[in-house]
């Protein structure tokens, strides 16, 4: 009788972010969805984020065969945090995002002890921890990376960590730095990009990072084929990189009303019933993922536009809804939310994937994280791009740029969470918006990419193909792995 295989174990290590814990969840889901065993390692709070996804995913599989999806919880560690905040977005200082760093280093012993105690065919760390590369080797442990970025911003910073293109540049705000070695000629303002003279601690982690990545096992992508062909080349050829592009991951979501929290909205509900009452593709969706901060002049601009577009528009006010809003507030503004005609606030967290999703959206104002431009993407939805840090000015010129779904508000400044940007006037905010809604091209472009989106995680779709790939290479792996301890032991 043939013994039955033991199914694919792979350990999903997310960083403690949302950003990356949401797209993580997602991807569970895939593999599980697959056959594939998934556990996620992550501590107490994070794993309160994620459990709501993790539970729907595991009621969809109940009886298909498919294994169910665990969370192993483990403690967060001590590093002088208040109690409860164990991830970016309850940060309020450089200080204590410093303290998160420490901490996120500090779960290498969590990490080590569960490879110890659990067969594992591969592990999935967040690029973030850089430290990974080394535990999982000393484990005997491939070790994926996901950096929950695009394959285009991943090979900008790539770019940027081997060339160092600041260095020489001239020293004026708005001179036009190339990022070298790319398929496409990629400029920058300085001002849009990381320096490293002044930011050089968070240099020094990207170098780590990028240069753990680069000796990975390979590196998976919340992408698709399609999406960034030159850049899967780019990796594959110049760089010698494994890739595999699994995405869009939150199409694998099984319920999208409760992803991503254990505290939806009040307001989810009836967001989504004022949304049924609007004509199809009138409305504007506002939200800028988990970490930005505005400052009051930012988000008083922001009114004055929204109601100077004359558009209809849904505003999520999560992290910044803890401002005093008489801070803020233009004149009129209250009435026309309470006169519930043209505008709707959603106060805390939105059920971003539903409103993306339905009939009567047009456009995103966003600030380009990856894991919102790809569900637009997804949703056929264009965007508005007002990118802020990190990854979000090369997504910027991916959206605008490559692939011409989008319009720049024109944001010059990379400029972290805590400190403070330019203020853009709620004339330029407006008018960026109108063109948006109102190009037909850009709105159709939107459209079939989406659908290529969609296309790609169906059955015999780029992404359905690279997860069985990186299934048989792991599986392939696991053999010659047993050929080995079995030759050792004769
Ligand atoms: N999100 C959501 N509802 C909210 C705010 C955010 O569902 O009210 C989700 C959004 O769909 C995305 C993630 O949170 O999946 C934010 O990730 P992104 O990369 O866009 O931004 P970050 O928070 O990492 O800056």
């Amino acid at each position: 009788m043939a013994v039955q295989e033991e199914a694919l174990h792979i350990l999903f290590f997310p960083f403690l972010a949302s950003g990356h814990l949401i797209p993580t969840a997602d991807m569970a889901a895939l593999f599980a969805g697959r056959g594939v065993r998934c556990t996620i390692l992550t501590t107490p709070v994070n794993a309160a984020i994620i459990r709501s996804a993790v539970d729907r995913a595991n009621d969809a599989f109940t009886g298909t065969g498919c294994p169910a999806i665990d969370i192993a919880v483990v403690p967060f560690p001590d590093v002088g945090l208040p109690p409860g905040v164990e991830n970016g977005t309850a940060l309020t200082s450089q200080d204590d995002r410093d303290k998160l760093f420490h901490a996120a280093q500090l779960l290498r012993e969590s990490f080590d002890r569960f490879l110890a105690d659990h067969r594992t065919d591969a592990v999935v760390s967040d690029s973030f921890f850089h430290w990974s590369v080394d535990a999982a080797a000393e484990r005997g442990v491939p070790r994926i990376a996901f950096l929950g970025s695009s394959m285009f911003a991943r090979a900008c910073s790539d770019s940027m960590m081997r060339h160092n293109p600041l260095e020489n540049a001239p020293d004026d705000p708005d001179a036009l730095v190339l990022l070298p070695g790319l398929p496409h000629r990629v400029e920058l303002r300085r001002s849009q990009m990381m320096d490293p003279a002044k930011m050089t601690w968070q240099w020094e982690f990207f170098k780590s990072v990028n240069a753990a990545d680069q000796r990975s096992f390979g590196e998976v992508f919340n992408s698709f084929h399609d999406l960034e062909p030159d850049y899967v080349e780019h990796f594959q050829k110049t760089l010698g990189r494994r890739v595999w592009l699994v995405g869009p991951v939150a199409l694998a979501s099984k319920d999208m009303a409760v992803r991503g929290t254990d505290a939806p909205s009040p307001d989810a509900d009836s967001c989504i019933r004022w949304l049924d009452a609007k004509p199809a593709g009138s409305v504007v969706y506002v939200s800028f993922g988990t970490l930005t901060k505005f400052a009051p002049a930012e988000l008083h601009q922001l009114a004055r536009a929204l109601d100077l577009s004359g558009m209809n528009f849904v505003w999520v006010i999560g992290a910044a809804g803890g401002q005093d809003s008489t801070e803020w507030m233009p004149e009129g503004f209250a009435e026309l939310i309470a006169r519930g005609d043209r505008g709707f606030m959603v106060r805390g967290w939105a059920p971003q994937m539903l409103i993306l999703s339905h009939a009567a959206l047009g456009g995103f104002v966003t600030h380009c994280g990856w894991n919102s431009v790809l569900e637009a993407v997804s949703a056929g939805v264009p965007m508005v791009t007002w990118p802020r840090y990190a990854d979000q000015f090369h997504n910027e010129k991916l959206v605008v740029e490559l692939l011409k779904v989008g319009v720049s508000i024109g944001a010059k400044d990379y400029a972290s969470g805590m400190e403070a940007h330019e203020v853009i006037t709620g004339e330029v905010i407006a008018e960026s918006i109108q063109r948006l809604m109102e190009s037909d091209a850009i709105q159709k472009k939107a459209k079939d990419l989406g659908e290529k989106a969609r296309r790609a995680v169906e059955k015999g779709g780029s992404s359905y193909d690279d997860v069985g790939r990186l299934m048989d290479v792991l599986t392939a792996r696991r053999s010659s792995v047993k050929v080995g301890e079995d030759n050792q032991a004769s």
